[in-house]
């Protein structure tokens, strides 16, 4: 696994910066369909096509240290 994850959806890049995550759950509390922790309890992408836009989103500003990006299309930052 490698520190950065990448995915595309619903016109979002969504990062998350695994050496930043702590493993709280606060994403995965706020999209369950979208993160989990992967065996070393770091968050990992599920399944994001399950989740709209607005709870991505709203996952991405629940993270604790700010280790999920999410950028428009036109790369601008959208959260957090
Ligand atoms: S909310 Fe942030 S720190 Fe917590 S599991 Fe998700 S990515 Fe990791």
């Amino acid at each position: 696994m490698s520190a950065t994850e990448q995915y595309a959806v619903s016109g979002l890049l969504l990062r998350i910066d695994r050496t930043l995550c702590v493993g709280f759950g606060d994403c995965i509390a706020e999209a369950p369909e979208a993160f989990a922790l992967d065996d070393e309890g770091i968050a990992v992408f599920t399944d994001p096509e399950a989740v709209g836009r607005a709870r991505l989103i709203q996952a991405a500003e629940a993270c604790p240290v700010d280790a999920i990006i999410v950028l428009d299309g036109a790369g601008r930052q959208v959260a957090p």
